[in-house]
């Protein structure tokens, strides 16, 4: 369970106190607001705030663009072109500001994301719970054999119970010597800023992250795609559910041109043209290097 009873009757009372406004609000994001979405064993992701909608976009593209937006009349028309040209700054109208708790491994390759504003849980102030990130046993798999930077086969049987007690045991141990280090309740010990330095990789942290939705959707498209880690695209992908919900024209224009197409370089093109003229092209008289003309491939099978 990743919420104490306490903090689940905070979600409880904020989500019961309503507000009106004038603001724009979306109907499918408020279904979010300070809801948790568990992701991996003790992990989660809420909405703490939003700013915009799909028509917070349109507007700031019409007042940019004034007349040039004319041609375009609907919204999704619109939304999509934005998008189709890289016209971003009409999406960085909408904010958002997630809460969100995560292991610390995960949180290193989250925070490249420099586009965007962060408070992290503080353990020079605070005490860290007992909480790690332990793999379900379908996600314990072994070095690829092929890619440095990814997994392969899963183990099985006595290995994966091997690894398993390992991955529990260190845990347990290093938050034991973490605990009888650290000065409380009176005794004497080690600061937190000191103490904490034992802990694992995959001890638990949490943080506030609020980002516009262009940089959101850059996050997203890096971070829900599949040669990501699976750790860190769990929480991706829960966030493209609610991004769906908060402004379904933008992430439809996103997914379709952003996760759901590619970008083809001047030799790929030649090669397309070059086939449907009849020839037959193989990476050797392509001009491609064999890594280009694999992904190439790739995006036809
Ligand atoms: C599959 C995968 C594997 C990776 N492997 C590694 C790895 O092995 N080692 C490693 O170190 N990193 C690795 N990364 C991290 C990656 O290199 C980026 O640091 C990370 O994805 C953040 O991307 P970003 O800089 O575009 O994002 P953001 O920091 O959010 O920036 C968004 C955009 O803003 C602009 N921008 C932001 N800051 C600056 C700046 N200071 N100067 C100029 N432009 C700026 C850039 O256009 C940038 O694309 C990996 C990422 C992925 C998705």
């Amino acid at each position: 369970m990743t919420l104490t009873p306490e903090q689940q009757a905070e979600i409880a009372e904020a989500r019961a106190t309503s507000r009106s406004t004038l603001r724009a609000t979306s109907e499918g994001m408020e279904k979010h607001l300070y809801t948790a979405h568990e992701v991996l064993d003790h992990g989660l992701v809420r909405v703490i705030d939003y700013m915009g909608d799909d028509a917070a976009i349109t507007q700031a593209a019409r007042v940019s663009y004034g007349r040039g937006t004319k041609a375009v009349q609907n919204d999704e028309g619109l939304i999509r072109y934005l998008m189709r040209h890289w016209h971003s700054t009409p999406f960085e109208m909408c904010e958002v500001k997630f809460h969100v708790k995560l292991p610390v491994f995960v949180a290193r390759q989250w925070i490249r994301h420099r586009t965007a504003n962060v408070n992290e849980y503080s353990a020079r102030y605070s005490i860290l719970d007992r909480e790690f990130y332990i793999p379900a046993p379908e996600h314990l798999a072994a070095q690829s054999t092929v890619n440095n930077q990814g997994r392969g086969e899963l183990l099985e049987g006595e290995e994966a119970a091997r690894v398993l007690d390992i991955l529990r045991d260190d845990a347990m141990r290093s938050y034991d010597h973490y605990e009888d280090m650290l000065s409380q309740e009176g005794q004497k010990g080690l600061a937190r800023e000191l103490a904490r330095m034992n802990l694992p990789a995959n001890v638990y942290t949490q943080w506030y992250w609020k980002v516009d939705l262009h940089n959101l959707f850059h996050f997203l498209r890096l971070r829900a795609d599949a040669h990501a880690q699976y750790e860190i695209r769990a929480y991706a992908e829960t966030m493209c559910g609610i991004v769906r919900d908060w402004v379904p024209l933008a992430y439809g224009a996103f997914e379709d041109y952003r996760l759901g197409g590619v970008t083809l370089s001047g030799k790929a093109i030649e090669v397309l043209k070059r086939r449907l003229k009849g020839e037959s092209v193989t990476q050797e008289n392509s001009g491609m290097s064999k890594g280009e003309w694999r992904e190439f491939e790739g995006v036809w099978r």
